[in-house]
């Protein structure tokens, strides 16, 4: 069971995300416990404010330091645990960091608005900031249920199937190769016969160098990670690895 605390000014904008599909599941089941913390219910601003001008000019407002200092205190256990800030400063989220976090028991994210928070705030709970791209959103809230939806996928159980998190684009080394269902012939378009044909070790391979392809192309970088990890092989024939070989050094070089 993981908990997260979140820190927000608009802890509605999260009911339709955490309640519903995987994570709602996920909630239900008690294997994540997700807190919604209204900064504004700490405020002692008479207006209910929890936002001012920024010293030095400049346009918008920062969110105060009194208001966060005092609903991160409200947090049981807060000292010692990860509080993250999500910002366009920060460092981009990847798997590393996504996988650090589903092994962690609780931790706590500040969704910043207007054009950010004090850097008081930041300093004094030495927090981590992330982004999760390179373009700047209206809030941290969007962020922070793009990174606990992606949190969650690693928590043991929440999947159903433990293999699958794991097999994905990227955290496998590679991009996913094309994938079809139901029907077969759709508007004059066919599922590729061998996807069909219940040969699973052609599939295989077809799977892997659909992959490997799709990944040269769009993400080389990628592919030159995964060539330099050295990827096992097993299971292909000899004449399959030269196949594959090959096909990577049209990437590679
Ligand atoms: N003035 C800030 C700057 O230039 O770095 C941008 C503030 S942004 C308009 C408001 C809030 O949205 C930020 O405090 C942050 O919490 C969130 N935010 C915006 N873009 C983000 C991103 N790419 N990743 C994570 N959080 C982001």
């Amino acid at each position: 069971m993981i908990r997260i605390n979140v820190l927000t000014v608009f802890p509605e904008m999260f009911g339709p995300v955490k309640d519903q599909s995987i994570l709602g599941k996920a909630g239900e089941k008690g294997m994540i416990d997700i807190r919604l913390i209204n900064i504004r219910d700490f405020t002692e601003d008479k207006h209910r404010r929890t936002d001012d001008t920024p010293f030095g000019g400049g346009c918008g407002m920062l969110m105060t330091p009194q208001p966060v200092f005092d609903a991160l205190r409200s947090v049981d256990g807060i000292e010692g645990q990860r509080i993250l800030y999500m910002s366009p400063r920060g460092r981009i989220m990847d798997e590393e960091l996504i996988r650090e976090l589903s092994g962690e028991e609780e931790f706590t994210i500040l969704c910043g608005h207007y054009e950010g928070v004090d850097q008081r705030i930041l300093d004094s709970w030495k927090m981590t900031e992330v982004s999760i791209g390179d373009y700047v959103l209206t809030g941290g809230e969007l962020p922070a249920m793009v990174l606990i939806d992606a949190v969650s996928r690693f928590i043991p159980g929440v999947l159903g199937n433990e293999e699958s998190a794991g097999d994905e684009s990227v955290y496998s080394g590679l991009l996913e190769a094309d994938q079809y269902t139901r029907p077969r012939e759709f508007e004059g378009m066919e599922v590729p016969e061998v996807l069909t044909g219940g040969d699973h070790k052609k599939i295989r391979l077809w799977q892997l160098m659909e992959s490997i392809r799709i990944t040269g192309e769009r993400r080389p970088e990628m592919l030159r990670n995964w060539v330099e990890k050295g990827p096992e092989l097993d299971g292909f024939t000899k004449a399959e690895k030269k196949k594959i070989t090959e096909l990577i050094k049209t990437f590679t070089g």
